[in-house]
């Protein structure tokens, strides 16, 4: 895509300010992205919480010149040239509309409610002998993600897969016009009543809207869908129980593979896959549906569908060996993904210098010449230190890279592994599915057991985006993420924090705040709690303390006057009524008397806390402890003539007494996805997902006993289950004997018997699973909430108890 910028003004009737004979060819909405540049349009979305707005100045400074805005910032008018509309969003999606209507292949469009991704990424897997496949990258499948995706398309291209997600009624039309698919696909349509739609039908009839233009669907036979379809359109139906469809599939088990006994007209024949668990099956039968469509005959189809895989979409951060951060990223390996791998690359990079470990990489469309020389160019802008590439071809075009090494297969890599050294290094590893680079992130993994707490970065933002939404726009906001982000994790939050701007971030030791700048954090960082002892490191690293008493005062002065420091930022902390720390009312005088003219300490902010902000049946004492602040602070401002930033609200208080907010507030539990109101908490999306597995099933007979104590015997003849989490990984004990559960294939396991100090074990005896699978501790359910409630505790509790041995392991969808 090469484009001017007067055609595009025209294609978005924009109006445009500033002119530089520009040529466009990459559309960007992501101002971290290293692959912004000269030739970059910039469209600045506008979400309910956040304006892209703000990063203009910031990309001008970078060299980008071409914006699509709703209006111009002050002060940056004739400094870029700026195409305005009246909304961004629309304009990109028009963009991209305008995009799609150049190419005429056929384009397959994926919606349901659950399996558009590994349909998508499995029926490229299955065509992609036989053509140049654009894809959706990812789940890009949002009003963002499928222009985004769409744009991607080149001339040498011939088919197209993208998936196309709603969440309300109205959006599906708008994704109909960008992708224009010629052939649909209904995957699983879920029978959820899912918020957004009244009831099935509705949500169906949403979803069908993408077929308008459609000359074929695929689907699974289902009345409704038969009702809905319009009579010029063909349908092509399956059903595991309905002989009147199209393709009637029968499935059986045998050892941990299905097979699919297919009839189709008049032909039967049988067809493996390597699954066994339903979602699969199904998704596996809506793929064996589109080769039929395209007429592959059934050798082929057995051929290809007997290797089939499992689908990993996430990006995910795990500590390394010798000092290095993986994003693991080993399952595909095409254009689109990478840009988007080295992206989150920049953003989570802890150690400076990238590494990238890369495979050959397939179906682009593109000569490997020109492949390889973009895939340079791109690693170049991305100033990815050294690259180790893997497979013929990329080792083929070594030369066109710096500092790059490669390897034919995986196996030489390994032969040479210890000499590739690696060392204080962010590595990302990405290569297609047939190199097994998962192999090559266990031996740089740091070694964990099979417990880990998944963080979801994407819930993060969202509920940071939540509590903003409540500020007036000059709010400013604190992040407390002191107990290494409420035991959530440390630097990967805080860094995605500094990108979304938060104004500063709240430890309560010092030590805390200075491994985070260590790690590379910027952004101011208060100390609650800094120790005497602590002072020389705070000033050292810059950290911000809060002053709490007269004696904190003098001591932090008299270092700051032997370092002759100048106005070193510092925060004032009022007792108002919790009576933990802070200056009382009968200290006020002492305290100005003291900063009144103190050239060494500026008084940065001054702040309070509430006792009660959570509990409504207090709210007179809350009020009083708001005017107590009120009194307290204005006599500071007006006596040492300041204008420091005032803040008094944490999470509840937020929501609870927003007339309070001052100059700022301090997010803490709410960020981590939770609220102690049950109807807020509805708008939070989960953060954390303790996960371990099933390590041992046995049989027992009644009567038989289960742990020490024998505290559970069967009354029956029971199936148990042992999972490798225990009281040492932060698990009550309390949680045991039959008060608490673990979800397993989405089923409740209740939890019996003491919990051991690193085990527990279940009860499965109506529950259909194995060895080896996946056991949620917390997270959608049970929910911290449920099990703060369950104990008698808070959902703090729960969430700092985890111990550090349990690894955390970051991810974005
Ligand atoms: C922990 C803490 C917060 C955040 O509280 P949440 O209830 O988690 O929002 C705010 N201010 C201070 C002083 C804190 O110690």
């Amino acid at each position: 895509m090469t484009l001017s910028i007067q055609n595009i003004e025209k294609m978005l009737h924009a109006k445009r300010f500033g002119d530089n004979n520009g040529i466009i060819d990459t559309i960007s909405i992501d101002s971290r992205s290293l692959q912004n540049n000269q030739k970059t349009l910039f469209f600045a979305l506008v979400g309910s919480n956040n304006d892209a707005h703000i990063y203009i100045s910031d990309l001008i400074k970078k060299g980008v010149q071409n914006f699509v805005v709703t209006h111009i910032p002050e002060g940056l008018a004739n400094k870029a040239v700026f195409l305005v509309v009246e909304n961004t969003l629309d304009a990109l999606q028009k963009f991209a509309a305008h995009h799609r209507s150049l190419f005429k292949f056929p384009v397959f469009g994926l919606t349901g409610s659950n399996g558009k991704t590994i349909v998508k990424e499995w029926l490229n897997f299955l065509l992609n002998p036989d053509f140049n496949i654009i894809r959706s990258p990812k789940s890009y499948n949002s009003q963002v993600g499928v222009p985004l995706s769409v744009i991607s398309i080149n001339d040498k291209h011939n088919l197209g897969i993208f998936e196309a997600g709603i969440s309300k009624m109205d959006e599906m039309e708008k994704l109909e016009n960008i992708i224009r698919p010629t052939i649909g696909i209904i995957t699983n349509i879920g029978t959820a009543h899912d918020e957004g739609f009244e009831d099935l039908e509705k949500k169906i009839k949403e979803k069908l809207k993408l077929f308008k233009h459609s000359k074929l669907i695929i689907y699974q036979k289902n009345k409704i869908i038969d009702a809905l379809i319009k009579s010029k359109i063909k349908s092509f139906s399956w059903s595991f129980n309905d002989e009147t469809a199209d393709v009637f599939i029968s499935k059986k088990e045998i050892q941990d593979k299905t097979t699919l006994q297919v009839r189709y007209g008049k032909e039967n024949f049988d067809v493996q896959i390597p699954f066994q668990d339903e979602a699969s099956v199904e998704n596996a039968a809506t793929c064996l549906m589109v080769l039929l469509s395209f007429k592959y005959d059934k050798k082929t189809i057995q051929n290809r569908m007997q290797w089939l895989y499992p689908v990993e979409m996430r990006l995910k951060v795990k500590n390394g060996i010798n000092k290095t951060t993986l994003i693991d990223d080993s399952y595909s390996c095409d254009f689109q993904s990478l840009k988007i791998a080295l992206d989150f690359l920049e953003s989570q990079k802890q150690y400076k210098n990238k590494t990238l470990i890369l495979s050959d990489i397939f179906q682009s469309g593109l000569s490997n010449e020109e492949l390889y020389t973009k895939v340079a160019q791109l690693l170049k802008n991305n100033k990815v230190n050294r690259v180790i590439g893997i497979g013929e071809t990329i080792s083929a075009f070594k030369n066109k890279f710096t500092n790059c090494t490669t390897f034919k297969t995986t196996a030489d890599f390994f032969l040479n592994f210890n000499y590739l050294n690696f060392v204080n290094e962010t590595i990302l590893i990405k290569g297609a599915r047939h190199f097994q680079f998962e192999e090559i992130v266990s031996a740089l993994e740091e070694k964990t057991h099979e417990t880990i707490l998944e963080i979801n970065l994407n819930s993060i933002s969202h509920n940071l985006s939540f509590f903003k939404s409540k500020l007036k726009p000059t709010t400013k906001m604190m992040v407390m993420v002191k107990a290494f982000g409420y035991g959530s994790g440390g630097f990967e939050i805080c860094k995605l924090l500094e990108h979304h701007k938060v104004d500063y971030l709240g430890v309560a030791f010092a030590d805390e705040g200075i491994s985070l700048k260590n790690a590379g954090i910027v952004l101011p960082i208060m100390v609650l709690n800094p120790e005497t002892t602590s002072f020389s490191s705070i000033i050292q690293y810059k950290l911000e303390p809060e002053i709490y008493s007269l004696k904190g005062l003098n001591a932090f002065l008299k270092i700051a006057e032997k370092r002759k420091l100048k106005h070193f930022p510092i925060h004032i902390k009022l007792d108002t009524g919790m009576h933990r720390l802070g200056f009382e009312e009968e200290n006020l005088d002492e305290l100005i008397a003291i900063l009144k003219d103190n050239k060494f300490v500026t008084v940065k902010s001054v702040l309070s806390h509430m006792a009660t902000s959570d509990d409504l049946v207090h709210q007179e004492f809350a009020h009083s402890q708001i005017t107590l602040f009120e009194k307290l602070s204005s006599k500071l401002m007006s006596e040492l003539q300041i204008k420091p930033i005032r803040h008094i609200l944490n999470t509840s208080g937020i929501s609870n007494f927003p007339q309070a907010q001052y100059d700022m507030v301090r997010l803490g539990i709410g960020l981590y996805g939770v609220s102690n109101d049950a109807e807020e908490q509805k708008y939070l999306e989960n953060v954390g997902t303790l996960k371990s597995i099933i390590s041992q099933i046995r049989s027992i007979q009644a009567g038989e006993s289960v742990g020490y104590g024998r505290r559970f015997v069967a009354n029956k003849p029971s199936k148990i289950a042992t999972i490798p989490i225990g009281y040492a990984d932060g698990i009550s004990r309390h949680w045991g004997n039959a008060l608490g559960f673990v979800t397993i294939n989405n089923q409740k396991a209740t939890i019996i018997g003491s919990v051991c100090m690193d085990m527990l074990m279940v009860d499965i005896t109506e529950i259909n699973c194995k060895e080896g699978d996946t056991v949620i501790i917390f997270g959608e359910s049970p929910s911290v909430t449920f099990m703060a409630h369950q104990l008698q505790t808070i959902p703090y509790e729960i969430l700092t108890s985890i111990s550090q041995r349990v690894k955390r392991v970051f991810y974005r969808e």
